[in-house]
């Protein structure tokens, strides 16, 4: 069983439908509303989990309904929660999502994962240097994802970054990295100064970039490949990006080559996008398997 350590945000998703955006000053009625768990981190947790890794969370929750709704949700997906700490006087993270005229609009308020610092991290340590793989995202402060990737690169433990939401990031963050996965929206952030094709280049089988229904692009030391994803009926690719980084990194863990394990991921990914939701739609590992 592939040890994974997942560090980053755990946020409740408040979602609306409604007919009508409202305008500024304007009332209007709602159809429906639910609460669902989000987070880049959590659902990339969660994810790993269902493919079969042993899964530890290194996050914050705040001391409010939505805190305890969160760690339920991990620990009923056998996410491991030690090191998922409750912070007081501090509100969970949330994302306040309107469903209107066939589009989304999104506010969201980080809450406690702006406090997923290095001294939390720090106190996660043996957690990490047992893991066989430390996958991290951008919804925490730069300075634990670069704190993070010092104590990789210090201890030998592989990481998966990725690299979302897109911002730009240091030298140093890249160079410590053992995998970068940004989509190609991300990807253009990222490395500004230069094309895909030369940043590719620089990154010989570190740099995967997703290309949605397209699949994922990297370059092998010799050529660039496209490994193109599965056809699928896809319903809602919200998450899409999660499960494909969750399952890329648990068959990285196992040891799986580059190749295959792309190819897995890529499967897992066209599955959660056949049913609605982030957590909603992701596959467990006999789903996958059978699949492939
Ligand atoms: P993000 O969700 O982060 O924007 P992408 O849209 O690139 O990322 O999707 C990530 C991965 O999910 C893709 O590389 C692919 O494997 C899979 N995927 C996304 N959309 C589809 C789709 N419509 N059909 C099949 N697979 C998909």
């Amino acid at each position: 069983m592939a040890k994974i350590c997942v560090i980053g945000s755990c946020s409740m998703d408040l979602v609306v439908t409604s007919n009508k955006r409202p305008h500024a000053g304007e009332t209007v009625l709602g159809e429906q509303f639910s609460t669902v768990p989000g987070g880049k981190g959590a659902n990339q947790a969660v994810a790993a989990a269902r493919l079969g890794a042993e899964v530890t969370m290194v996050g914050c929750v705040g001391d409010d309904f939505y805190g305890t709704a969160i760690m339920d949700n991990l620990k009923k997906n056998r996410v491991f929660t030690a090191n998922v700490e409750p912070v007081t006087h501090v509100e969970s993270g949330t994302a306040h999502i309107i469903l209107a005229e066939g589009d989304n609009s999104i506010i969201v308020v980080k809450g406690a994962n702006d406090l997923v610092t290095p001294a939390l991290v720090e106190r996660a340590l043996e957690n990490i240097k047992g893991s066989d793989m430390v996958l991290i995202q951008q919804e925490i402060p730069e300075e634990t994802v670069s704190y993070v990737s010092e104590i990789c690169h210090k201890f030998n433990v592989p990481m998966l970054l990725n690299p979302a939401p897109a911002r730009p990031i240091s030298e140093t963050i890249i160079n410590n990295a053992t995998y970068l996965t940004p989509n190609e929206h991300e990807c253009a952030i990222l490395f500004s100064e230069m094309s895909t094709a030369e940043a590719l280049r620089k990154y010989p089988n570190k740099l995967f970039i997703t290309e949605g229904s397209n699949g994922v692009r990297y370059y092998d030391g010799k050529q660039e490949v496209l490994v193109p994803t599965y056809k699928v009926n896809a319903i809602d690719t919200t998450g899409a990006g999660d499960t494909f980084n969750a399952a890329f990194a648990v068959a990285l863990a196992e040891g799986k080559s580059i190749r295959t394990s792309v190819k897995f991921a890529n499967r897992a990914a066209s599955l959660s996008v056949t049913k609605f939701g982030a957590q909603g739609g992701m596959p467990t590992r006999v789903e996958v398997e059978v699949s492939l």
